[in-house]
C-alpha cells in the first residue's frame, strides 16, 4: 500500500480523496495555487506544497512543479480526482517514468477514450452497443451523404476531438447535411485544430444513462449500476441520480455485465464510467471517461462501496474490495450539484460565503470544501458543493431531498439551490419523466 498520495486537484473532490486516504491509514499532501492557501483541502492534509499563481495552467495543470511537490514530498503515488489532469494521457506517462503512481488507468487507455472515433471503434469491438454512424472519419460529402441515407435522418455530425458538447451539428435532410457537414469541419477546424469529423444516429429523446466500472488491471472488472444524468443544461450534469427512473433490474444487469466484460478485456485498470444515450429500450455508446467522475456518490450511496478506496487499492496492485455477486444495489440516491450561480441567468457568483449550514439526518451526505466566511476565488468552476441523498427508494429519497434543501442555507452569494427546490415539487421529476432536453425546455418556459 502507498505511504503518502499528493492530491493533484482543489475543492470539494480534494477533500473526497483526502478523506479516503486518512481512512486508508495514508499520509496526505495537498497541492494549492495562491489563491487556494486557505482551502479545506490545505488545512486537513498532513502537509502541503503551494505550486503557482491563481490561473489553473500555472498550477493545477503546472506538471512540472506537481511532479517537482510529490519529489520534495516522497509522496508515491497521485491522485487526479476529475478535471484538470485526470485524462491527461502525458501526465500518467510522466508519472509512470518518474516511477510515481498515476492512481488512474494506463496513459495507452486514456488516449484510447480520449479520441472519440477510436473510443467508438473500441467499444464496438468489445461488444458495446453503439450510435449507428461512420466508421471514422468523413471528409468527402458524397460518403457523407451515402452514409446518412443509410443510416436515415436526422443525424449528427460531430467533430473527432470534441469536447464539452462542442463542434457537433444535426441535419435534417440532405440539403441540411451539405451545410453542416461544411460548418461543423470548419468549426471543429477552428476549436480543436483538427477538422476530422464523423456522422452518427441523431437521437430525439434520449436519456444519458451511465455505468460505473472499475477494472483490476489483471483482466478482471465489476460494474456498479448505472446513474441517469439526463437533467442537463448546456450539456453541464445538474442532477444525478441512481437507479434510473428509466432501466428495470434486467436492462441494468444485462448492460451492467456488458460493460464489466469489456472493461475486463481491456485489461483496464482503476474506475471508470461508460456513457450511453438510451432511447426506446436501447443503449448507445457515446464516451467513456477514464476518471473518478462528479457524480460518484450517488453509486457510493446505493452500493456501500468507497469508489476511491478501490481506486487506490486497485493503484497499489491490492486487487478489488468486493466480487460482482457480493455487489448489492440498495434503495435510491439523488445527488444536486450546488454551484455558486445566479439560479436563473447561471452566471458565476464568486465571493464571500457569510454563513454555510448544511443539512444533516439518516441518508444525508455532503460533500464540500466550503464553510463560513470562505471567500470563493472567481478562477475556477462554480461547484461549491454537493449534496447527496439516499433513501429505501425513490419517493423516501425525494421527500428527504425536500426536506435538506428546506435546511440548506448558503448566505452571501447566489447558489442553485433554489433550482433543485423548485425541481423537487415539479410532477415530471417526480415520476422520473424526463429526457437530456426536458431541464432546458423547464427553464426556457419559466423565462
Ligand atoms: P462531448 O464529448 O462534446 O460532450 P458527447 O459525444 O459526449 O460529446 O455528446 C454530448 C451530448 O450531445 C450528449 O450528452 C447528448 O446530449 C448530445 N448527443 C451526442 N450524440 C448524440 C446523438 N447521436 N443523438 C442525440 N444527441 C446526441
Amino acid at each position: 500500500m502507498f505511504q503518502k498520495i499528493l492530491i493533484a486537484n482543489r475543492g470539494e473532490i480534494a477533500l473526497r480523496v483526502l478523506r479516503a486516504a486518512k481512512e486508508l491509514g495514508i499520509q496526505t499532501v495537498a497541492v494549492h495555487s495562491t489563491a487556494d492557501a486557505d482551502a479545506m483541502h490545505v488545512r486537513l492534509a498532513d502537509e502541503s506544497v503551494c505550486i503557482g499563481p491563481p490561473p489553473s495552467r500555472d498550477s493545477y495543470l503546472n506538471i512540472h512543479q506537481i511532479v517537482a511537490a510529490c519529489e520534495i514530498t516522497g509522496a508515491d503515488a497521485i491522485h487526479p480526482g476529475y478535471g484538470f489532469l485526470s485524462e491527461n494521457a502525458r501526465f500518467a506517462d510522466i508519472l509512470a517514468a518518474h516511477n510515481i503512481t498515476f492512481i488512474g488507468p494506463s496513459g495507452d487507455h486514456i488516449r484510447i477514450m480520449g479520441d472519440k472515433i477510436e473510443a467508438k471503434r473500441t467499444a464496438k469491438r468489445l461488444g458495446i452497443p453503439v450510435v449507428p454512424g461512420s466508421e471514422g472519419a468523413v471528409t468527402e460529402e458524397k460518403e457523407a451523404k451515402r452514409i446518412a441515407a443509410e443510416i436515415g435522418y436526422p443525424v449528427i455530425i460531430k467533430a473527432s476531438a470534441g469536447g464539452g458538447g462542442r463542434g457537433m451539428k444535426v441535419a435534417r435532410s440532405e440539403t441540411d447535411l451539405e451545410i453542416a457537414l461544411a460548418t461543423a469541419r470548419s468549426e471543429a477546424g477552428a476549436a480543436f485544430g483538427d477538422d476530422a469529423v464523423y456522422i452518427e444516429k441523431y437521437l430525439e429523446k434520449p436519456r444519458h444513462i451511465e455505468v460505473q466500472v472499475v477494472g483490476d488491471g489483471r483482466g478482471g472488472a465489476i460494474h456498479l449500476g448505472e446513474r441517469d444524468c439526463s437533467l442537463q443544461r448546456r450539456h453541464q450534469k445538474v442532477w444525478e441520480e441512481a437507479n434510473s427512473p428509466a432501466l428495470n433490474a434486467e436492462e441494468r444487469a444485462r448492460i451492467g455485465a456488458t460493460c464489466a466484460k469489456a472493461i475486463a478485456d481491456l485489461g483496464y485498470s482503476g474506475a471508470g464510467t461508460i456513457e450511453f444515450l438510451y432511447e426506446d429500450g436501447e443503449f448507445y455508446f457515446i464516451e467513456m471517461n477514464t476518471r473518478l467522475q462528479v457524480e460518484h456518490p450517488v453509486t457510493e450511496a446505493i452500493t456501500g462501496i468507497d469508489l476511491v478506496h478501490e481506486q487506490i487499492r486497485v493503484a497499489s496492485g491490492g486487487g478489488l474490495s468486493v466480487r460482482q455477486d457480493e455487489v448489492r444495489f440498495q434503495g435510491h440516491a439523488i445527488e444536486c450539484r450546488i454551484n455558486a450561480e445566479d439560479p436563473r441567468t447561471f452566471t458565476p457568483s464568486p465571493g464571500t460565503i457569510t454563513h454555510f449550514h448544511t443539512p444533516g439526518g439518516l441518508g444525508i451526505r455532503v460533500d464540500s470544501g466550503v464553510y463560513s466566511g470562505y471567500r470563493i476565488p472567481p478562477y475556477y468552476d462554480s461547484l461549491i458543493g454537493k449534496l447527496i441523498v439516499h433513501g429505501r427508494n425513490r419517493v423516501e429519497c425525494m421527500m428527504r431531498l425536500r426536506r435538506a434543501l428546506d435546511e440548506f442555507v448558503v448566505d452571501g452569494i447566489k447558489t442553485t439551490l433554489p433550482l433543485f427546490r423548485d425541481l423537487v415539487g415539479n410532477g415530471d421529476i417526480a415520476n422520473g419523466d424526463y429526457d437530456i432536453h426536458w431541464l432546458e425546455k423547464h427553464l426556457a418556459a419559466k423565462d
